[in-house]
């Protein structure tokens, strides 16, 4: 697993931490999640590989904690077939129980396609996982079939807005406009806002004015292994 920081925009502290998966390949380095995450879900290996990132992101979670590191949420991608083979909230259950983890300390990325299955046993889950305390984002919003039927039929937390409207916020009006508009609804149904891929500190100023309340990006850090994220952390407190 590695792990990107998220940051607050307003006071700049580390608000929480995306765990993103690679797999290390012996004679090929590093393989990014894009080459096989698709190959998992169709072979259905999604299942244990899915379980395994629960478990391991909510231990290193539970030990940065422990370990007094104010790391903040750790948020974790759930892909749609984990949820059309049922194996979901087995999964969260336990490695919120291995772990110890705080319920409050766990955030779940799912996806629009994931909500537009609209099956009422996902969503009185994802009510269940409210109640525990569970935070619920929307990754890539505004890329999947946007349906905002789900925004009042669900409690979501955050909307996580995709890169593609981020890359061109600077120079191109109609990715200004989206991106105001998509805070706008977030704010009057008091969701909190994430911009993803964030590599200019213009942007994050353009956002803040737009009144984002989060961003991730290489400008803040790309995705590192838990220790050398510790490190970056160390380093930006010094
Ligand atoms: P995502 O969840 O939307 O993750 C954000 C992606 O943007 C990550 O790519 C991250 O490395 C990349 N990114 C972050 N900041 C920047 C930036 O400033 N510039 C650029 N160019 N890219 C940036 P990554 O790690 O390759 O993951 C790609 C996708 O694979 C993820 O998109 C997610 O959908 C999926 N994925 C990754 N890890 C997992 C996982 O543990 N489980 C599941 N189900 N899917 C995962
Ligand atoms: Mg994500
Ligand atoms: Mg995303």
């Amino acid at each position: 697993m590695h792990y990107q920081p998220q940051i607050d925009l307003r006071g700049g502290q580390v608000v929480g931490v995306e765990a993103l998966i690679r797999w290390r390949r012996p004679g090929q380095g590093l393989i990014q999640p894009g080459a096989f995450i698709g190959i998992a879900e169709e072979s259905g290996l999604i299942a244990p590989i899915g379980r395994w990132i629960l478990q391991e992101a909510c231990r290193q979670a539970a030990a940065w904690q422990r370990a007094g590191l104010s790391l903040g949420r750790v948020a974790v991608n759930l892909s749609a077939v984990q949820f059309r083979q049922g194996v979901v909230e087995q999964d969260v259950r336990s490695a919120l129980k291995t772990s110890g983890l705080d319920p409050n300390r766990l955030e779940l990325e799912l996806t629009e396609s994931t909500l537009l299955q609209h099956d009422e046993s996902v969503m009185a889950m994802l009510a269940q996982w409210s109640a525990l305390g569970i935070h619920l984002a929307i990754d890539d919003f505004g890329t999947g079939y946007s349906s905002l039927a789900y925004l009042k039929r669900m409690k979501v937390d955050k909307l996580k807005i995709d890169r593609s409207f981020i890359t061109g916020l600077l120079h191109e009006d109609e990715n200004r406009a989206i991106v105001r508009a998509m805070i706008q609804i977030a704010r009057s149904l008091q969701i909190d806002t994430l911009a993803e891929g964030i590599e200019d500190p213009l942007v994050a100023e353009q956002l803040k004015a737009l009144g984002c309340d989060g961003v991730q990006g290489h400008w803040y850090s790309e995705p590192l292994p838990a220790a050398e994220l510790e490190q970056w952390l160390k380093r930006r407190a010094a």
